[in-house]
């Protein structure tokens, strides 16, 4: 937005809040970062134009976020390990439709340069050559250094109420801040998750949100040496995403809990995702985030709602996949508002 020329005024109470990992955080800070774009099982429909249009927005943006400090990159291939020989059929239709998006299949008899270092597959599974991980906490501290040198003006506070401001012509609004002071904007972009309900009822919206909590846990291998090599960047296996770090370390996460309480038996089952290697391994920390999950209606809520009050919130599990696409998305409709 930025970028496109727009003043922009960012007000979060987390904005100037240390990115990192520990404990709970909010949902990007707690994300891992995986970028699965091109495994998406349907090949129509708004959720496969969103995440297409993203991998190849991010693959734009990334050479303009990054700086020798801060080197970002999306690593790859993604390996997906089906978990019935019925996925591994849908797989296998995929792979014949996305050749050219770098899809391939693995089969579970077949040779392949994976098969003696990763856990052992059942029912076989695809590789996504163009799909992987983006480093989030990276991808932050590179976004937040954009905005500064764009003059993105950062505000560290809550945003109690909005209201319609028939003080400025068209489409204004008040913006009430917990510390008393009211802002005045043309246009509200709200991208707010499990926040924005309070913000619309009172304004005649109901646009209900559910948080689905995420756990995820960085572990150490005890006994063994392992610098991962012939691992891909991640590999999903019954759900989870398994990610190489350094020397004897990976990620695993990340469960998926209705409600804001994490759970212990999820911890349990996450280790299931590779039993050989994680028999003798330690967990070195361990964090969980609150994703929001639009109620009765798919992820994300792209949405005009009226002249200047724009909704790109409830991401749900992709946030970080599809950032970009919903950046055009509200880009575009305010270009759309200034040209009429
Ligand atoms: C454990 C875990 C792993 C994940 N892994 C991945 C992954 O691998 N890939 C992927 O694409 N996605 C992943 N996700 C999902 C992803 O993190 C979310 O979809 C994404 O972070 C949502 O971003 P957001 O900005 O919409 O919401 P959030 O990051 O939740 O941000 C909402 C912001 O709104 C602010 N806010 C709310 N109300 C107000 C108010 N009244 N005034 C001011 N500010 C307000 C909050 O302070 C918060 O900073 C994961 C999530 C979790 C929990």
């Amino acid at each position: 937005m930025a970028n496109l020329g727009h003043q922009i005024t960012l007000i979060d109470s987390e904005v100037a809040a240390a990115i990192n990992q520990s404990g709970r955080r909010t949902g990007t800070n707690a994300s891992l970062g995986v970028l699965m774009g091109y495994t998406f099982r349907r090949s129509s429909g708004r959720a496969w134009r969103l995440r297409k249009q993203s991998m190849q927005l991010w693959s734009r943006w990334i050479p303009k976020l990054t700086t020798p400090e801060l080197p970002l990159a999306i690593k790859s291939p993604l390996i997906k390990f089906a978990s019935s020989e019925k996925e591994f059929s849908s797989m296998a239709k995929l792979v014949k439709e996305r050749q050219d998006l770098g899809l391939k299949l693995l089969e579970e008899k077949k040779e392949n340069p994976f098969n003696h270092s990763l856990p052992q597959m059942k029912y076989g599974g695809l590789i996504s050559n163009k799909d992987g991980r983006i480093d989030p906490l990276l991808l932050q501290q590179a976004l937040k250094i954009a905005l500064t040198k764009k003059n993105v003006q950062k505000i560290t506070e809550k945003v109690i109420k909005l209201e319609r401001d028939s003080s400025l012509s068209k489409s204004g609004w008040k913006v009430y801040l917990k510390n008393k002071e009211i802002l005045h904007m043309h246009t509200i972009v709200l991208c707010s998750s499990l926040g924005t309900e309070k913000l619309l009822n009172p304004l005649g919206y109901k646009v209900e949100m559910e948080p689905i909590l995420g756990q995820a846990i960085s572990i150490k291998l005890n006994s063994e040496n392992k610098n991962w090599s012939n691992w891909p960047a991640v590999l999903v296996n019954q759900g989870f995403n398994l990610i190489p770090q350094d020397q004897n370390k990976m990620l695993i996460g990340a469960t998926i809990e209705p409600g804001k309480i994490p759970g212990k038996i999820y911890l349990d089952k996450m280790k299931e995702a590779a039993p050989e290697l994680l028999k003798n391994a330690s967990i070195e920390y361990q964090w969980y985030g609150l994703r929001g999950r639009p109620v009765n209606r798919p992820a994300p809520i792209l949405e005009v709602l009226e002249p200047g009050l724009i909704l790109a919130t409830g991401h749900y599990r992709n946030g970080v996949l599809l950032a970009p696409a919903s950046a055009e998305w509200v880009a575009q409709k305010i270009q759309e508002t200034q040209n009429k």
